[in-house]
């Protein structure tokens, strides 16, 4: 028995075999061929796979999200078989005497600067496509698994990291939990491992050795914990766990359909956070009151080149739909920092996180920002939507925001499509600057969400991504805690709602200090809602807030 001691970020017992991510290869080995023959009949094969995929992936997309999202993939089976595209290939591999590898590799880089270099945006955009389709072929050909688990068993899933990106693109249902060599508590792989519901540790490091693949392990998402080979005591102390918090959870499930009363009569909103339309489901099952944070990025992600107008309005209605009249909060793009795009073509930063990222990229390219921002009006026509910019730290930044909707919205009336005239517009703090100048920017906007996540980030000027720094990254900082208890001072003296959708609102130590500090919502991830709604019923609000945050600066001072 082998026990690996990494951070758990997402509660719950898996158990399985482990298996490691299988990462699409860039590296591309270069050799001579004899037999061009042959070569050219595997470049034909891995072809005739990639379009197969392609297919599968088109039937995928129409039932989950209509046929122009189908029509994506198309255009991809289109391209791979682009008779232009495939002479290149051809040449490379019949007169250059290139391997298939190369010669894909060689010929996604030629079409994809003469994509690029082309006037129109629109043709420049298929730079990105010829890429992807390439990246397929090339899958196929190095033998790795695009998708990254190709095992019939459910497993648990062990990697160096985990992008976003691949982390959403995973079938779920054969996930038992996630490991990762690096990685942090507020990554969003754990974020969204707790979306979902599956147990994940994060921060292993080098002791998890690639001979362990196929082993029976235990993953303890509370603990940490990854147990290899467990003896039979450790793994009935472990399942009898599972069963305890399988316990748990039915309890909390007679919390169903109660209120967010505190035993002294105080209600504050649970909201939920989520990361596509097909998290309403986990919203509904876990009981929300609405949804405090929809990380609309995750549309950019999961897509090869930009999502349109129209596939965002469809994402955005469904959710609004879904929801049936309850609150849908949608955050504009927050792309940059951890959160890279291919098609994007953002420069290189040294230093990301503090870089052309969110509001801050939507203000310097406003026909990304315009776009999303008319799908989201026109989405408004069903449902009760509120609209949050991250990343802000200046009140004319907000200001030109506004600006941007005044102009989707007159466009809109203009062309006679219908959009409601009730939305609320709001910010999220997550920059010092925005929680010291709240009450100037309360007057800006009808709500504020503090995003804790960043804003502890930047306050304690600590990477959120790097778990070497673990006891020094930590949101219960009186700093940290000082700046909440001022947004929300400063949102209640402007006659402003104020609501937390970082991870701290699900932090069940600080519920009473959020109480007592007067916040008006959380918003938490689905599989918080019912712990949290327990702490609110249990609590009593009578100490306040000032004492409360005393006493937690004196433990963290005591440390
Ligand atoms: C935050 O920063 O707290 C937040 C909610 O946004 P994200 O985690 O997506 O950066
Ligand atoms: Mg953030």
């Amino acid at each position: 028995m082998i026990t690996i001691q990494g951070k758990g970020v997402s509660a719950g017992v898996g158990v399985g075999p482990l298996y490691y991510y299988r990462r699409a290869t860039t590296e591309i080995k270069r050799y001579t061929v004899e037999d061009t023959g042959a070569e050219w009949h595997r470049f034909k094969g891995a072809q005739t796979g990639a379009v197969e995929q392609l297919g599968q992936l088109a039937e995928q997309a129409r039932a989950e999200a209509g046929d122009e999202a189908a029509m994506l993939f198309e255009t991809h089976q289109m391209m791979a078989e682009d008779l232009d595209y495939e002479e290149a290939i051809e040449d490379r591999i019949t007169n250059q005497k290139m391997n298939a590898e190369a010669a894909v590799a060689d010929t996604a880089e030629q079409f994809a600067e003469m994509f690029a270099a082309m006037d129109d945006s629109y043709m420049q955009a298929r730079a990105a496509d010829v890429k992807d389709v390439s990246q397929r072929i090339l899958s196929i050909l190095c033998g790795v698994v695009q998708g990254g688990i190709a095992s019939d068993v459910p497993v648990l899933l062990a990697a160096d990291d985990l992008a976003p990106s691949e982390t959403i693109q995973l079938d779920k249902t054969k996930i038992l939990g996630f490991i990762t060599a690096g990685g942090s508590g507020s990554s969003h792989t754990a974020i969204l491992a707790r979306t979902m519901g599956i147990p994940a540790i994060v921060g292993v490091g080098d002791a998890l050795k690639p001979e362990y693949e196929g082993r029976q392990a235990i993953a303890d998402g509370s603990t940490g914990a990854l147990v290899v080979d467990p003896d039979d005591d450790t793994r009935a102390r472990l399942l009898k766990k599972r069963e305890e918090q399988q316990r748990l959870q039915r309890l909390l499930e007679t919390l169903k359909g109660q209120t967010n009363v505190t035993k002294d009569g105080k209600t504050i909103r649970i909201y939920c956070n989520i990361g596509s339309p097909e998290d309403v489901h986990a919203v509904q099952v876990n009981d929300g009151g609405g949804i405090g944070l929809f990380r609309s990025e995750f549309l950019y992600l999961n897509s090869s080149t930009f999502p349109t107008e129209d596939e965002q309005y469809a994402a955005y209605k469904q959710v609004l739909s879904d929801m049936d009249g309850k609150e849908v909060i949608i955050r504009t793009l927050d792309i940059g920092a951890d959160k890279q795009i291919g098609y994007f073509d953002l420069p290189k930063e040294d230093n990301p996180a503090m870089g052309m990222r969110a509001l801050r990229l939507c203000l310097t390219r406003p026909e990304i920002f315009r776009t999303q921002l008319r799908a989201l009006f026109r989405a408004s026509a069903y449902g009760k939507l509120g609209i949050m910019f991250p990343m802000v730290t200046s009140v004319w930044e907000v200001r030109e925001a506004k600006k941007l909707c005044e102009e989707v919205k007159r466009d809109l009336k203009h062309e006679g499509i219908p959009y409601s005239e009730d939305v609320q517009i709001g910010i999220m703090i997550e920059t010092p600057a925005a929680a010291v100048n709240s009450d100037r920017l309360a007057k800006e906007v009808d709500f504020f969400s503090i995003g804790t996540n960043d804003l502890t980030q930047y306050t304690l000027a600590c990477d959120r991504q790097n778990n070497d720094l673990g006891r020094f990254y930590d949101p219960h900082h009186p700093a940290v805690l000082r700046l909440i208890k001022l947004v929300v001072d400063n949102a209640h003296k402007n006659g402003i709602w104020a609501g937390i959708c970082g991870e701290l609102g699900a932090d069940l130590a600080l519920t009473e200090t959020f109480l007592a500090m007067g916040l008006d919502e959380l918003s938490v991830t689905p599989r918080a809602v019912l712990p949290l709604r327990n702490a609110v019923r249990m609590t009593d609000t009578r100490e306040s807030a000032e004492r409360l945050l005393a006493e937690l600066d004196a433990d963290y001072t005591a440390r």
